[in-house]
Order: structure tokens, then sequence, then C-alpha cells
């Protein structure tokens, strides 16, 4: 099956784009998460044609399709499971079309967050959500997660900027779905694509919202003796109608590892420090500046600083930005979480993952995106150490169930992937699940679309659901057996 699925798309792709040497598949097995898959072979196409292709050929030789990116995904959304075809999208990176007119732009999937933005500067716009991998991730992977980051605080979530997408369905049919516009009329299906994690189809082109660069910006970095006092300026200044683009906060930990490695000018004695960016025209951001460091300081900040010129605000931006990089020289490994609660529970959620913390053992820093209440508990941990994966995970899962008690969410931002997906029964009845999956199978009715991705059996009442298993293959009629 595997040896003839690669014959086929080598026809297709030619040899240098069809990959099954022990080196790639090791690195197309996993993404950026502590998941490790099993990948069989790999497909690099360079157009949407020859996406139709390998969609096709996966389907004739009984091979499900993992649609991937960059491989930064945190849940193991890419992370292949037996018997899959993984194609990689990143040769797929034309920006089609610019409109500043109509304030929109069509890109294909591989374009990087970050090089989009690049274009778009010069003519004073840019694509607003802003993952801390926006360096590395694909805009394909973005709206795949529906992808986060500091910004949306004030400008939204992925979804908030995706007027359409094109998708490579499971049959190898191509649609597009929503339209040029923020209303395209019937049931809002592009919305069901953004944040599918790739199970609906391989994206091939995105219509994206482009949104002005502000007049003027301002970060203010504020350190604090103690987390709490830290968390109750967030929802202060949030209480108080104020509207900053971002609130991000790092903890102790974070702060002095960061320090250490990009030199942000971070103060490390700080318990805490916040980072609060403020945009809009020069008087308003001036104005909520003033506001901001007066609650600051009713909170006892130990430290206020502001930066308005771009040098100075890159640098405390990057402190942020380089916290997963800069962690890993204090421990070999590390879990990153991504739960949410409600942001008037932050403080109560920081005080229950440091239980967890204590009565584990376990050294677990944060990375806040503050102002949404999304925490990134990074539990450290030695992957060589027998058993120290399965104790950070039973860590992580007591973290999970203590926010939802909270009135939280599984996920704030990098989906289910593999790693949440048999915690949707704690948010989501078996009817719930059962509704998902007929919505899924609406795109793809025999799911071999990165299938074991978000749904599994797991508390579902439909039973296992029809679908791709390695070795099935689709008879005369195109449906599956096994
Ligand atoms: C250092 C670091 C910081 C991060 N910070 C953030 C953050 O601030 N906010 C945030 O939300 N995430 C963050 N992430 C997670 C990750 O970067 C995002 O989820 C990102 O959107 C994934 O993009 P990718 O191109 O790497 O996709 P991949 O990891 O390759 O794939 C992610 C998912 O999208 C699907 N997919 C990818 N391409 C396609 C396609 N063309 N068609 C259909 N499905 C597709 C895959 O099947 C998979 O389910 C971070 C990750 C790292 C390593």
């Amino acid at each position: 099956m595997i040896a003839a699925a690669r014959r086929d798309l080598e026809e297709i792709l030619g040899s240098g784009a069809v990959l099954s040497d022990p080196l790639a598949l090791r690195l197309y097995g996993r993404d950026a998460s502590m998941l490790e898959g099993s990948c069989e072979l790999v497909a690099i196409p360079s157009n949407r044609e020859q996406v139709v292709a390998c969609v096709r050929i996966a389907r004739r030789r009984g091979l499900a399709v993992v649609p991937r990116g960059a491989g930064t995904g945190l849940a193991g959304g890419s992370t292949p499971l037996p018997g899959s075809l993984v194609i990689v999208t990143t040769r797929l990176q034309r920006i089609l079309e610019i409109r500043p007119e109509d304030r929109l732009a069509w890109v294909e999937p591989g374009v990087l967050n970050l090089d989009l933005k690049r274009r778009l500067a010069p003519l004073g716009l840019t694509f607003a959500p802003d993952p801390a991998s926006e360096a590395s991730s694909t805009i394909g992977g973005n709206v795949a997660t529906n992808a986060g980051g500091p910004h949306c605080l004030a400008y939204g979530v992925t979804a908030n900027h995706i007027f359409a997408v094109e998708l490579v369905l499971a049959d190898g049919t191509v649609q597009s779905f929503g339209g040029e516009g923020p209303e395209a009329g019937g049931y809002d299906l592009r919305g069901v694509i953004i944040g599918s994690e790739g199970t609906v189809g391989v994206i091939t082109a995105v219509c994206v919202r482009l949104t002005a660069l502000p007049e003027a910006v301002q970060v203010l970095m504020l350190g604090f003796a103690t987390v709490d006092d830290a968390a109750g300026v967030v929802s202060e200044v949030i209480a108080a109608g104020l509207t900053p683009a971002a609130i991000e906060l790092m903890d102790r930990a974070i702060v002095r590892v960061v320090e250490d490695f990009a030199h942000a000018g971070y103060p490390v004695d700080a318990e805490a420090v916040v980072l609060i960016e403020l945009d809009g025209l020069q008087g308003g951001v001036d104005r909520q500046r003033q506001a901001v460091e007066q609650i600051a300081r009713s909170h006892g900040a130990t430290v206020i600083q502001a930066a308005s010129d771009p040098a100075h605000r890159a640098r405390l931006w990057k402190g942020r930005k380089s916290a997963h990089g800069a962690i890993t020289r204090i421990a070999p490994d590390f879990l990153q979480y991504d739960v949410v609660v409600p942001r008037t529970r932050l403080v109560e959620a920081l005080a229950a993952v440091r239980v967890v913390a204590r009565d584990e053992g376990l050294i677990i820093a944060h990375i806040v995106h503050a102002g949404d209440g999304n925490l990134h508990p990074l539990i450290m941990y030695d992957r060589r150490s027998p058993g120290a994966l399965e104790h950070v995970l039973a860590a992580g899962e007591r973290i999970v169930r203590a926010c939802l008690e909270m009135g939280g969410s599984i996920s704030g931002e990098h989906g289910i992937g593999l790693e949440k997906r048999d915690f949707m029964p704690l948010m989501f009845s078996a009817a719930d699940l059962d509704l998902n999956d007929d919505v899924r199978a609406a795109f793809d009715p025999v799911r071999t679309m990165n299938p074991g991705k978000i749904l599994s059996d797991v508390g579902r009442s439909h039973g296992p659901a029809a679908g791709h298993a390695a070795g099935a293959a689709p008879d005369e009629a195109g449906s599956w057996r096994r």
C-alpha cells in the first residue's frame, strides 16, 4: 500500500517531494507537542492541483490524509497515526493578491504569518492574529487551529480575520467556503472549517481580512512582588473599561530564564512581570497609559516602564516570544498546557496550579495571555526518567479539571488534536460529540481526513465511527471497507 502510493506520488510530484527515509519519517512523525506518531509517507506538493492529486492517491491506496503546515502545533494535530499520508503545504507559499482598498488578501496556506505581516506593513496594514510562533507557523495552520496570540485580546482570534477558505475535500473535489465580504449568506461553513484541525480537508487558499496599523503604540512593562498583585491589575484594567491590545503575564521562573536568554530588560527580582500594549490614536494611548499606571501603582507595582520607540517595544516582546526556546535551558522537556478560565478567576486558577505543582513535586512556570484568562502552565520534566511523562500528564489532567470547575475550557488556542481529544467528554455530552461528528461527516463521510484528531470514540453514543483504519481501501463506489 505504502510502496504503491509512493510510486503514484513520485509520478506526479517528482521523487524530491515524496519522503520516506527514516530521518524524514521521524521529523514528520510529530509536531511541537511531546506526542510521537507513526509516519510512513510524506508528500510535499507545490500547488493546489498537486494537493488534489495527493488526496486522490491517498484515497485510492487506502491511506488517511494528515494535512500539515510548519508542524509548530502544540496539541498533536499534525502528528500522524498509522496508515496515513502526511501532506505538507509549506510549498504553497504565494501571496496571490493584496487588495488594500478592499482590506483583503488571498494567500496560499504555506505563507508564514510574519512574512505576510512584513509584506503588508509598508501599506500601513497588517494581518492581526499573532501567535507567538508567527515567525514559523503558516497561515494554513493558523486557520486550521483558529490560532490566538497576545493581540487577540483586542483584535480577536484568527476566525475574526478570515473571509473565505478554499478546501480540497476527501474525495479530491475543491470547494470555496465564505466570500470576499463579512456576510456570505447561508450556513457559516467557513466557521466550521476554521479550527477544524485538518479533519475536513486540506486548505489550499485563504482570503484574509487586513487591519490598519495603529497610529501610536506603547508597551508598559510592570513588575510585581506577587503573582496575585499582577493578576489583580489585569482584572482591574479590564473592569475599568480600558482596551489594551495585549496583556501578557509571566511568572518569576519564566522571567529569569527569558532575561538570561533574550536580555529584554525584565526585572529578575519580580515575582511577576506584566506587559500591556496600548494602541490607537496618540491622545487615547497617552490617556490609557496614565490610567494603567495608576492602577498598577495601587496594586504595589515595583517597576513601571513605558516603551514607545519601536526598538524598545520589540525588545520587550522578544523576551515574551522567546519563552519557549529559553525554557529548554533549564529543563530538557516541558509540557505546555493550554487552558482558559473566566478572567475573573485568574488568581484562583494560578493558585490551583501552584497546589498541583506542590502536591506533585513538579516545577511549573507560567505564561498567561492574561487579558483572555488563557493560561499556559509549562510543566518541566525529563522524558528520560522512567514514568516522568505519565506523571506530567496526570498533573496536566488535574489542571484541566480544576480550570473546568471554574467555568473554563480545555483549550484557549492550541486546539484539541490528539492531546486533548479524550478530555472532550469533560465539556461535551455524548449528544454534542455525536453532532460534532455528524458535521465532520458532512465534509468527509468516510473520515479519512486526519482521523483520530479532535474526536475519539470516548464519550460518544454512536459507538465507533465508521471510518478509516490502516489497511482500509475504497470500493468501486468510493466508500470504505476495513
Ligand atoms: C514557540 C511556540 C509558540 C506558540 N504560540 C502560539 C500562540 O501564541 N497562539 C497559538 O494559537 N498557538 C501558538 N503555538 C501553536 C502553533 O504555532 C499554532 O497552532 C499554529 O497555528 C500552527 O501552525 P502550523 O503551520 O505549524 O501548523 P501544524 O502544526 O503543521 O498543524 C496544526 C493543525 O493544523 C492542521 N493544518 C495545517 N495546515 C493545514 C492545511 N493546509 N489544511 C488543513 N489543515 C491544516 C494540521 O492538520 C493540524 O491539525 C505556538 C507554538 C510554538 C512552538
